[in-house]
């Protein structure tokens, strides 16, 4: 009888540490589990923000330090991921054209023009004299034709002159209306 009891004792022992070796088995498996998922999670987060593979693997290395190297990761990894870094380019680059294309706009009325427009086709505007040579357009500032290397008279070189002379001539045409508001001698001072 009481060697039974013994022998119960025993075998409810050996239970006992049976099943404390599985809980701890278990804790163990699920310790790595957790581990190598972090060490995962940390490669994966790096190859969407890190664009050096030579970087993703160190830090990659770093993040399989249990538990402490995604912990040490974590202040270092940049707030930005590639793809957003990219689209942000995009943007960039699109706001720049749209500023470039802004540039290229009439100067009274706005419109879009191209580089080589000698005029504007909306509000008639001269925006360029024509070569005398080539008919090449050619910017106000320059000396020289670039196309066909002859020169520009010193005349040709000052818009605002010539569409001063433009107006002039305009508003003899048009007798009497002058576009540019002209000093008239009043009756009084005669
Ligand atoms: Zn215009
Ligand atoms: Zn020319």
């Amino acid at each position: 009888m009481i060697d039974l009891q013994l022998f119960s004792s025993v075998t409810s022992f050996h239970d006992l540490s049976h099943s404390t070796a599985f809980a701890r088995n278990v804790a163990v498996f699920l310790a790595i589990v957790f581990w190598l998922g972090l060490a995962y999670w940390v490669n994966r987060d790096a190859r969407r923000r890190v664009g050096d593979p030579i970087l993703v693997f160190f830090t990659t290395l770093l993040s399989l330090v249990p538990y402490i190297g995604p912990v040490v990761y974590l202040p270092f990894r940049p707030s930005e991921t590639l793809d957003a870094v990219r689209s942000r380019r995009i943007e960039l680059r699109a706001l720049e054209q749209q500023l470039a294309r802004a540039q290229l706009a009439c100067p009274v009325c706005r419109s879009w023009i191209e580089p080589d427009y000698l005029a504007c086709p909306v509000c008639a505007t001269m925006l360029r004299q024509a070569c005398a040579r080539c008919n090449a357009p050619l910017e106000p500032r320059w000396r020289m034709c670039p196309f066909c290397a002859s020169q520009i008279e010193p005349s040709e070189l000052d818009l605002d002159a010539a569409l001063m002379a433009k107006a002039k001539t305009l508003a003899l045409v048009n007798d009497g209306i002058p576009l540019v508001p002209q000093a008239e001698p009043r009756a009084a001072d005669a």
